[in-house]
């Protein structure tokens, strides 16, 4: 984590972080909660806890904005630097295998916008962009997203 971020990031956030770090254990149930919550989740064109975080009816930690897309902190933060970035316009994108031509400019947008966010949370080093789609995918919130994770060194394979 680099200064900046320990500046910035809440304590209760960068204990989570270090959690997720440096104990197998926490960092193992943490992906199995993750699992379950994807499996819990069926598919669906139903709202979505992010149409909330749109209209700013629940609370989000907002990095950045514009009349397209919005990027907020992740509440259960896999690494430092851990953002989401959605449409604000749902379209029928819960997720990328919804994609259609019409999808196109938004997609793009979405990983522009990584690239922009990255910049501003001074990944200089790398990052990883994750777009996770359905049961098998992980995928828990139907509305697609592009998780933007930064501030620790990845592994590869992903789990
Ligand atoms: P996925 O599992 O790819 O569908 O990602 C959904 C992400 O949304 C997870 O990483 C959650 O931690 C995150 N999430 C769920 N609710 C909120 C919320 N209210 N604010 C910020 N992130 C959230």
């Amino acid at each position: 984590m680099s200064n900046r971020e320990s500046i910035k990031r809440p304590v209760s956030s960068r204990l989570t972080v270090l959690r997720s770090q440096l104990s197998p254990d926490s960092s193992s149930s943490a992906m199995a909660s993750e699992k379950e919550a994807a499996l819990a989740a069926a598919p669906s064109d139903a709202p979505t806890i992010f149409d909330k975080i749109i209209k700013k009816e629940i609370p989000a930690n907002v990095v950045y904005e514009d009349d397209k897309v919005l990027a907020f902190r992740d509440i259960a933060p896999q690494a430092p630097t851990h953002i989401l970035i959605i449409p604000k316009v749902r379209d029928g994108l819960t997720g990328l295998s919804k994609a259609e031509e019409r999808h196109f400019e938004i997609l793009g947008c979405l990983l522009y916008t990584a690239k922009l966010v990255a910049k501003q949370e001074g990944l200089e080093d790398g990052f990883r962009v994750v777009i996770n789609d359905g049961p098998q995918g992980c995928q828990s919130v139907y509305h697609i997203h592009v998780h933007l994770l930064g501030g620790r060194q990845m592994n590869w394979p992903p789990g």
